[in-house]
């Protein structure tokens, strides 16, 4: 077999992975990175068979360190006023250990293979045409494609870090959530954010209010000041409280709160449009849920079938199908026109889905039936109201 000439742009978990996966099938991988001295900082987080299929696939990754939350809660507000639904996530959720998550699978790839470059979408285009094969891992929207970032739908978070003993005392029951939309801290927002309380390798736990997506997002300010008005950091009216108590400053609230470090999420939920020809793969491609915001451990999981596809000279197969990826694209609508109580109950639908349905939902690479029944049984746990809510904002984008 010739050895293929094969180039991956952009070296974020999606590129990092294939290189690691080409170079264990002893392909010959070029690749270039804008930033190749970075270290990644994000907590990735996935479910935990993500990470042991991960795991099987990659056995260089059996000693990163990572953390379980054990089946997460899902905390919704019904729109009659009712109490909050509780429901328990289907799976274990684990948050990795970056920084070791990535210098694992660099270590599986041949040391000087990567230049600091910064290829444009015209450069890749012009490799391609002279014969390269060139893998487009550069994120949903690089800068290059970023045409409009205010009409992009976007995931947006802030997150403290603290000690995790003393993180529980915020929790009900001491337990970490995937999503707690009960917002009562901060009255009825048209749009609601939720809290993700999750654990963290170190005996640590992040605490995080989420703008699940939105065009535009919340920003990370008003995110910041939910999260301290969430935890009882802060009053309803901003700094009144904490002025009187000489914490008016938001460094300051969080420092005498003893947090160790902080996380600002934003991300682009959609990948910009590519010419037509160029391959890609990760969140540039299909594997970023567009309703979730998930990607890494859909990245991990079909990193080795992506180079599988290489050595053999076939396209890379996509991380799911087209069904599965119109259901999700009319999820996101839904979310993004969404207003709050219906938002908050569609939650509500999700977290009283049996085992079977929440996992074929947050799965990106499901089939269609079953992503689609998932969705309608959904639905259906919702009032006639919400239900309305939201076959209008699905259909018509209202
Ligand atoms: C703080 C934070 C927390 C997150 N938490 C989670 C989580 O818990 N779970 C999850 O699944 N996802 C999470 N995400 C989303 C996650 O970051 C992305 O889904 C993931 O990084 C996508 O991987 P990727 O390799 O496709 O793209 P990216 O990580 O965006 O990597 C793209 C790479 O390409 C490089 N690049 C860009 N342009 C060029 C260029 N022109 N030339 C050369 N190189 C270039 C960049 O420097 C970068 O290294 C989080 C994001 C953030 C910001």
């Amino acid at each position: 077999m010739s050895t293929p000439d094969i180039l991956i742009a952009g070296l974020g978990p999606a590129g990092l992975a294939l290189a690691a996966a080409c170079s264990r099938r002893g392909l010959a991988v070029r690749t270039v990175e804008a930033h190749p001295g970075r270290t990644w900082s994000a907590t990735y987080g996935m479910w935990h068979h993500q990470w042991e299929r991960a795991c099987a696939a990659f056995p260089e990754l059996s000693g990163v360190p990572f953390s379980t939350t054990p089946r997460p809660r899902l905390i919704a507000p019904r729109r009659s006023g009712a109490s909050p639904q509780f429901g328990l996530i289907a799976a274990d959720y684990v948050v990795v250990d970056t920084a070791a998550l990535q210098c694992a699978l660099a270590a599986v790839c041949p040391p000087r293979m990567t230049s600091e470059e910064v290829l444009a979408t015209a450069d890749l285009g012009a490799l391609a045409a002279q014969g390269t094969r060139v893998i487009d891992c550069r994120g949903a929207v690089p800068p290059d494609l970023r045409a409009d970032p205010a009409a992009a739908a976007c995931q947006t978070a802030y997150g403290v870090v603290l000690p995790a003993q003393h993180a529980r005392e915020y929790l009900p029951g001491g337990a970490g959530c995937l999503m707690d939309w009960r917002t009562d801290a901060f009255g009825s927002p048209a749009k609601p954010s939720f809290l993700y309380a999750v654990n963290l390798p170190g005996d640590r736990m992040l605490l995080e209010e989420t703008d699940l997506v939105g065009a535009p997002a919340l920003t990370i300010a008003r995110l910041r000041e939910r999260l301290h008005q969430r935890l009882g950091w802060a009053s309803p009216e901003p700094g009144t409280a904490g002025r009187a108590e000489g914490f008016a400053d938001p460094d300051e609230i969080e420092r005498s709160r003893g947090v160790l470090a902080t996380e600002k999420v934003r991300f682009p939920v959609l990948p910009a449009v590519r010419p037509a020809g160029l391959e890609t793969f990760g969140t540039a491609g299909t594997a970023g849920h567009p309703a979730t915001g998930y990607s890494v451990g859909e990245i991990l999981r079909s990193a080795e079938s992506a180079a599988d596809a290489l050595a053999a000279g076939r396209p890379i197969p996509a991380s799911t199908g087209v069904g599965t990826r119109a259901l999700h694209r009319l999820g996101l609508r839904a979310l993004l026109a969404l207003e709050g109580p219906a938002l908050q109950e569609m939650f509500a639908g999700f977290a009283a889905l049996d085992v079977r349905r929440q996992l074929a939902f947050l799965d990106r690479s499901s089939k269609a039936l079953p992503t689609g029944m998932a969705m309608a049984s959904q639905w259906w746990n919702t009032t006639n109201a919400t239900r309305a809510a939201v076959a209008r904002a699905a259909l018509l984008g209202r």
